[in-house]
């Protein structure tokens, strides 16, 4: 292309609607530059005209030098087609797409003398083009990556393409519904032709038809297991999507199924279950709001699911502000808290229920104890997932348990173990009354014979020697003594040896042969039957044998001849026996004193407690059980005593004191207890004894309790004292049952008892007279009974004055 310079060539150029350029080949200064070229190149006039050109374009030098150099050296033109260039345009980097030329103007040598730059933009049909390009491109990767995604998602999915609705996917799910059935590549309607003239068949036609999806939640379906079988009843919740190709035209349906039939039975189930346990809740509601018990649920979360109406009633809640809460919200102490908490883990580990018991301050109520039982709930698979438990008050019954459970079991234990004793006592008794008895026959069978062979004594003493005692006689005038072969025996001598009286005597313990000679010499001088029990250390053997010797003074008929006979066994055994029982006593008696102590404190501390209670029987209570514990001590003491007695224990503590005060206590502390007799002190003035005070208070306890027991309600007991000498005499006296003469004489030994019907239902041991006697005869006094059967009795005591 050849230009002839000119102005409207000129002018032509700068008004073309392409850009143009045109530059000194050699130079490669820009001589023309148009609007449309500045217009693509962002630059204005003066930074292009007249400047060198890959100064201007730097940017894009690398990439088009060569090529512009190549058409000055060739002279061929350089057609770049859709370049991307990035240029600085008004300032600002851009990428843009241009088609241009370098063309090449010849002189008429033919020499390339100027480049002509032809421009032409067309960055936007480009970045249009390649953005369709794009997008479809992202449309069928998109369109793949639903597919992959339906083939693993856990709903049934299918896509149908086609007016022929041709099952195009279908993924694992959706087969799994209608297993075995080949859907791949058929029409829906084929493959499933249970659903022809149904109205999902309408439904999913028309989402094809109108592009508008659908959606539907558990709808019945009838659907073959096989191909052309039976349909069952199938829950399916879905929904049809318009399935669109790249240019949005409708070309099928995405299909997005749940088989919920499962569910729907499940749910059924559920609302079955739900019915039920309304039902049960409200029986059990009703069950436990009526209940003063608490009973409640907590989780292991240790907050509670259900409390009954006791329990909100007591917290002062409702429902809403109760449930769903812990412990330390409804203002359980920490102690308390973790206690449970702790039960709690317990029960979990366990699997076992558990008891216990607490006491804390309830809102009104004051302190109160609550005995409760903790069970675990499992859930099906057979774990604890919450505890159950119901709690009730028992702070009345307590309290009455804790005070009278000591008290009454160890007074049960107590009154066993006297009941035992009795027992042996009553049995030893029984013992004792029967070699009486045998005495007495045999003194009955002594005197018979006496009368029969009178002058023969020997025919007499042979008749007993048939019996196991040993006999011995005594004329008291002549002192001629005879000793039968078994009393010799008993004395340790040979059958045949030669004895005298002071032979057999001699073999008697150092200890008691006083003793003996001093009751033998009563007999004699006064007449009183013999009675005495002594060790004997044998003659030969050197063994202690306990023997016991039972005398009379006799007058022989048709003679003045009077005799000191009487007859002798061997009661080894029953003394040993009697010591055994003895030691036991003391030990038991000593056993006891310790726990009736603190019983003894226990009941006076509940005593003055409950003393004001409301409850009648706690008030009462107290009070009786203080009696009989009081009256269970004296037991105690006096068996206590017995046996210090019998092993020469019982210590006297003599200190000068007067006997009247004393007298006076013991009656008034007597009449606190006792309102049913009338106890009255007479003549008694002061005078000073030298005694064991609380020894000789015992017995004038002794002597008024048993005036008050041995005699009807409503009469009068009295007490007087008098001095007689050097002495003091104490009586008590009462209007009761009396004595028999036979009793009179007996009342002051060991365990004896009145046994008739009067005395029958009056508790005792028989030891109270037993031990008064040896206190007042340890005291250098007398005791003694002046009574009449029915005509009531006075018992007698007298006590040395003391001396200054
Ligand atoms: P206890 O009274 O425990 O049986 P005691 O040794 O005090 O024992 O009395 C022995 C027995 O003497 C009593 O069982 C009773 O039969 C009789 N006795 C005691 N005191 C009286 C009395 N005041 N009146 C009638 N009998 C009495």
């Amino acid at each position: 292309m050849v230009f002839a310079d000119g102005e409207d060539l000129h002018k032509t150029i700068l008004t073309a609607p392409i850009g143009i350029c045109v530059l000194n080949a050699d130079t490669l200064v820009t001589e023309i530059v148009n609007d449309k070229f500045l217009q693509v190149a962002g630059k204005h006039y003066d930074e292009v005209f007249g400047k060198r050109y890959w100064e201007v374009f730097s940017e894009t030098r690398p990439y088009h030098e060569p090529a512009m150099a190549d058409v000055i050296k060739t002279g061929e033109p350089f057609y770049g087609n859709e370049v991307e260039v990035t240029l600085t345009r008004h300032g600002h980097i851009e990428n843009i797409f241009v088609t241009f030329v370098y063309s090449p103007v010849k002189d008429k040598a033919g020499k390339v003398s100027k480049v002509s730059v032809w421009v032409l933009e067309n960055t936007q049909q480009v970045t249009e083009r390649e953005k369709e390009v794009a997008e479809k491109l992202a449309f069928r990767r998109e369109r793949d990556r639903f597919k992959s995604f339906f083939m693993q998602a856990p709903a049934g999915i299918c896509i149908l393409r086609g007016p022929q609705l041709v099952y195009e996917l279908v993924n694992p799910v959706y087969q799994q519904f209608l297993p075995g059935r080949t859907l791949l590549g058929r029409p829906i309607f084929e493959a499933m032709p249970e659903l022809v003239g149904t109205p999902l068949q309408d439904i999913i036609v028309n989402v094809y038809k109108t592009g508008v999806p659908f959606e539907m939640n558990e709808l019945l379906v009838p659907i073959a297991e096989y191909e052309g079988g039976p349909t069952q009843d199938r829950y399916f919740s879905f929904s049809y999507q318009p399935w669109r190709d790249e240019n949005d035209h409708v070309d099928g349906i995405l299909a997005i199924a749940f088989d919920v039939t499962g569910m729907m039975t499940v749910q059924q189930q559920l609302r079955e279950a739900r019915e039920q346990a309304d039902r049960q809740k409200r029986i059990y509601e009703t069950i436990t709001s009526e209940t003063p018990d608490l009973m409640y649920v907590w989780d292991l979360d240790y907050k509670f699911t259900y409390v009954n109406k006791a329990l909100l009633n007591m917290w002062g809640k409702t429902w809403d502000t109760a449930v769903g809460y812990g412990f330390r919200d409804h203002g359980y102490e920490e102690w308390h808290a973790t206690m449970h908490e702790r039960e709690t883990d317990k029960i979990v580990a366990t699997k076992r229920p558990l008891r216990g018991e607490v006491a804390f301050p309830h809102a009104t109520l004051g302190r109160r104890i609550y005995d409760y039982i903790l069970v675990p709930v499992f859930n099906e698979h057979g774990e604890v997932e919450a505890i159950a438990g119901t709690t009730r008050d028992v702070s009345e019954r307590k309290l009455l348990e804790e005070e009278l459970a000591k008290s009454s079991e160890e007074l049960q234990a107590i009154n066993e173990e006297m009941a035992a004793t009795n027992e042996e006592q009553a049995a030893s008794n029984e013992e004792l009354t029967a070699t009486n008895n045998q005495l007495a026959l045999v003194n009955e069978q002594l005197l018979e014979a006496r009368q029969k062979v009178e002058t023969s004594e020997t025919a007499l003493h042979l008749a007993i020697e048939a019996s196991d005692s040993g006999t011995y006689s005594m004329n008291t005038k002549t002192l001629e003594f005879y000793a039968s072969p078994r009393l010799k025996e008993l004395h340790g001598f040979g059958r045949d040896e030669n004895v005298t009286y002071e032979d057999l005597v001699g073999q008697i313990r150092e200890d008691y042969r006083q003793i003996a000679h001093d009751k033998v010499q009563a007999v004699l001088t006064k007449g009183t039957k013999f009675d005495l029990t002594f060790p004997v250390i044998g003659f030969h053997d050197g063994k202690q044998r306990w023997l016991r010797s039972v005398g009379t003074f006799q007058q022989v008929t048709n003679s003045s001849d009077t005799y000191f006979a009487g007859i002798t066994n061997d009661v080894t055994e029953q003394k040993e026996d009697d010591q055994r029982k003895n030691d036991f006593i003391g030990m038991v008696s000593h056993e006891l004193k310790t726990p009736l102590t603190s019983l003894t404190a226990i009941v006076q501390v509940a005593n003055s407690k409950l003393k004001n209670s409301e409850d009648p029987f706690l008030a009462g209570a107290m009070e009786k059980a203080n009696l009989q514990v009081k009256r269970m001590s004296k037991m105690i003491n006096g068996f206590l005593n017995v046996s210090r007695l019998e092993s020469a224990k019982l210590l006297i503590d003599k200190k000068a004191f007067d006997l009247h005060g004393l007298i006076e206590d013991v009656v008034k502390e007597t009449a606190l207890t006792v309102s049913t007799h009338q106890i009255t002190v007479h003549q008694c003035d002061s005078v000073t004894v030298n005694a064991d005070a609380d020894k000789i208070g015992s017995v004038v306890t002794n002597l008024i309790s048993n005036a008050i027991k041995y005699s009807p309600k409503g009469k009068s007991v009295e007490i007087t004292c008098e001095l007689v000498g050097d002495k003091v005499h104490v009586s008590v006296k009462d209007e009761g049952i009396g004595l028999s003469t036979e009793d009179k004489a007996k009342v002051f030994e060991r365990y004896f008892r009145v046994e008739s019907s009067n005395t029958r239902h009056i508790s005792g041991f028989g030891i109270g007279l037993y031990l008064s006697a040896e206190i007042i005869h340890r005291h250098d006094g007398e005791i003694w009974v002046d009574s009449e059967p029915g005509e009531g009795s006075t018992f007698y005591f007298s006590l040395p004055l003391a001396k200054e």
